[in-house]
Order: C-alpha cells, then structure tokens, then sequence
C-alpha cells in the first residue's frame, strides 16, 4: 500500500483536549503515512505554544470561534481531513472542515451528539428504542424532578463523558443523594475550567437493564462498517458506571448483532452521522436493543491498541488516517484473533503512591501489554468523580473466553497503593478541605 497519493505530502489536523496516549498513537500513524501534522488544543490557553509543537490554541468550549481561528491560521497550510480526539473537539472539527471545503459530518449532529439531551430527543423523533427521559436545572428545587423520576433511573450530567457523573438511583432518597453529588462535582474548579454548556443541567432516564456492548465502526456516505462489537461482559448495574472489559469478537448471537446493528444504522441516519469513526454504546434485552449513545469518535485512552487490522497488523488510528484522506487501506478487516482490552478500575480515590506486581501480571499467557497510564504520587478520583482509569491491560487469544479470562487473571496479580489525600488547611482561614 503506497501512503502517497500525490507528489507533495498531505495534512493533517488532529485536534484533541489532553496530550496523551491516542494523540501519541495518531501521531506515528500519521508519520507512518509521511504526513504533515497539525494540533489543536484547549489544555491551556494562557501559553502561545502549549504542547511546544506549534499546536493551536483553541477553545473547544465555543466550537464556531474555534473554527474560525482554525481557518484564519491555517489559510496557508490548509488540512486535507481533521481529526477530532475525545468528544470535546468534535463540533469545532465539524466547523472548521465545513469552511475549508473538507468532508466531515455536519456541525448541528455534532452538536446533536455532544449534548446527551439532544441525542436522545433525535433518537425518540425517530421511534428508536430510547429510555424515558427528562431534564432538569440543579438551580431548581428536585421535589418536582424526585416526583416525575421512575424507579430505577440513571442520571447524568449533559456533556460529561467518560460516564463521569453518572449515577444510578433506585428511589427518592438515592436520587437526591445523586444530584447532590452531580452538582458538586459540576461545581468544582476542574469541571467549571471547561466552561461547557449546560453544566447546570441533569438528564434522568429510566434504567435499561441489559447486557451492555460496544460497536466501534466507520461511517462512509452514511453507511456504517463495523469494525468490532464489543462485549462488557462485567455487570453495569450501578450505582456507579466505570468501564472495565471490553472482549471482541462479540458472544451474542448472530440474531443479536444483527439487531443491533441494525439499530446502530438507523440511529445514525436519525442523528445524520454521514463520515468518519463512531464509537456507540447499547444495551440488549429481551425487548431488543437499546441505545445508549453514539459518538462521532473513535474509540477513547488506549483501547483502540485492541484493534489491529489487515496482514500489516495496521492500527485503528492508520485505518482512520487512511479513510480521513480517502486513501487505500481503509478497508481492511480485523485481524482473527480475539482481542479484549481492561480499563483498570479505580478502586478508591487516593494518590497513586505504588503498583505491584506488573512483571508477574505481564507474564500471563495471552497478554500483550500492560500500561499504567495513572502517574505515581498523583491524585486519581474513583467513579462518579472519576474520569481517568489507573491505566489498561491487553490480551489476545484463540477465543473472547480466552482472551477475558487473561485480563482476569492478569489483573488478580496487580496490586496499587493509593493512599486517602490528606486535607490541606486553606493558608488565610485555615479552615481544612
Ligand atoms: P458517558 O458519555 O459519560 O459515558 P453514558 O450516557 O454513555 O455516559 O453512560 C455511561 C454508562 O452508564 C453507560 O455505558 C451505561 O453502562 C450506563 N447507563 C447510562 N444510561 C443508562 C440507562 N438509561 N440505563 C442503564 N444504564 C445506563
């Protein structure tokens, strides 16, 4: 596969929130494919050069203006695709490509998407199988909202990710237990810093029980190819929703994904999703598929190393490269292999002071990495709180069974110390926090 196209070498722009493992992992796709890179970021906008690379300083907060120094900085070294990163740079991606003329989904789906409110509302317009649902501000009293909620519900700030946030109630009390929660965390410095709407704003929907799974796919002209179902094969029952395994090939019946795959199409046709990578979560019962979101991203943190596709082992990020500049490749299948990936729970809020164990869990027949993603001595918040996982285990096997009980059995030997943060006496009151 030649990665040239034409003589002078194409461009990419890879806009993305935080500096870490995917943008490293696009990154070498992109040199791999000898083309030029340009970054977006909103990590810090008091620094000109924040990641030292030249990267633009954006702020994804406000995806038009963003869009628009985009275009003015860029008008002499105009991108052939942009890529967005995480879920935050999405509507300013959308943006940016439409006033340079590039192929990209249209910025109102973005918009759709981003807001978990809106989504829904597209998705029931079109009778799709959507929980109940309602919204309301933490401004106002919850009696009403404690009222008009059925039991159990889940809720749900509107643009977190992550399920950051997300809280299961099973009755009045829980549910006002939650949204005291959701509101401060909402309320704290590290959300507020990101100044995205409708951070005043919770949604409540009824919970969907169900086995929960993953369709990572590629969207060409509105036509969904899927890459990887996904099975979760630990319980997400609540109160809280941090991910941990992740095992493809899918075990669910043929019948069973061809459902969901079918809902998958119908819910991106409703949102209006027409290119590029989606990430969708489900639910399946007994009644059939759920949705519980699509987003217009690839997969997030380290688990797109799971997917490897073609004889060259090619990565999901190259794939995704090779489809954004319609070069050839991107239609390579995933490799035989199972292949599972864990995001290593957060047990409890603490600082990271020790991992044990590692070499010993690196040795289990069928892993191919261990990474600790989490840096010793820093701070890491548990689920709802939480965001950020202690870092990600990868197995490959004959089978998915195989391939699960690896991670299982690898993680039993990992052992973190985390140690409660101290509170810190504020340096005029004196009062501790
Ligand atoms: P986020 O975008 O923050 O990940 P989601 O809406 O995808 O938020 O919810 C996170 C997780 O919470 C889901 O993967 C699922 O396990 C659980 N969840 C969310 N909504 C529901 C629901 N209505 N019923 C059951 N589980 C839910």
């Amino acid at each position: 596969m030649n990665p040239h196209t034409s003589t002078s070498p194409k461009r990419i722009l890879i806009l993305a929130s935080k500096l870490g493992y995917q943008t490293r992992a696009f990154t070498d796709a992109a040199k791999k494919l000898n083309l030029e890179i340009s970054f977006g970021t909103d990590r810090c906008h008091k620094l000109e050069d924040p990641w030292s690379d030249g990267a633009l300083a954006l702020h994804f907060e406000n995806p038009e203006s963003a869009a628009a120094e985009i275009t003015a900085q860029m008008s002499t070294k105009r991108p052939d695709a942009i890529v967005a990163l995480g879920d935050r740079p999405t509507a300013t991606a959308a943006y940016a490509a439409r006033a340079l003329g590039l192929l990209s989904n249209s910025p109102e789906c973005m918009e759709t998407c981003r807001n978990k409110l809106r989504q829904r509302e597209a998705l029931r317009r079109a009778n799709l199988p959507v929980p109940e649902f309602f919204e309301f501000s933490t401004a106002e009293k919850i009696d009403a909202a404690v009222a008009r909620a059925k039991y159990p519900c889940v809720l749900k700030p509107l643009s977190l990710s992550a399920s950051q946030g997300v809280i299961r109630a099973n009755n009045e009390s829980e549910f006002g237990e939650a949204v005291r929660r959701i509101r401060k965390l909402l309320e704290s410095p590290e959300i507020q810093v990101q100044r995205e709407p409708n951070l005043d704003r919770i949604l409540v929907e009824s919970y969907i029980p169900g086995r929960e799974v993953a369709i990572e796919g590629l969207l060409t002209d509105g036509n969904l190819r899927a890459l990887a179902i996904f099975d979760k094969p630990d319980p997400l029952e609540g109160p809280y929703f941090e991910e941990t395994i992740y095992v493809t090939p899918s075990r669910l019946s043929e019948s069973d994904q061809r459902a969901l795959l079918d809902c998958a199409e119908q819910s991106i046709a409703a949102i209006g999703l027409n290119t590029g990578p989606i990430h969708a979560e489900f639910r399946i019962n007994e009644q059939g598929p759920w949705i519980i979101e699509i987003a217009p991203r690839p997969i997030g943190g380290l688990c797109a190393r799971a997917l490897r596709f073609g004889s060259e082992k090619m990565s999901l990020e190259e794939l995704i490269l090779r489809h954004a500049l319609q070069m050839e490749g991107s239609n390579a299948v995933r490799e035989k292999l199972a292949a599972a990936v864990m995001m290593i729970p957060v047990p409890k809020s603490g600082t990271l002071e020790n991992v044990q164990g590692q070499q010993t869990a690196e040795k289990v027949a069928g892993i191919d990495a261990i990474i600790i993603s989490a840096r010793l001595h820093d701070y890491i918040a548990a689920w709802p709180e939480g965001n950020s996982y202690l870092g990600f285990i990868f197995s490959r096997a004959e089978t998915p069974e195989a391939a699960e009980a690896a991670l299982r059995e690898s993680h039993a030997e990992l052992k973190f110390t985390l140690n409660p943060r101290l509170p810190v006496s504020h340096p005029v009151t004196g009062r501790l926090s």
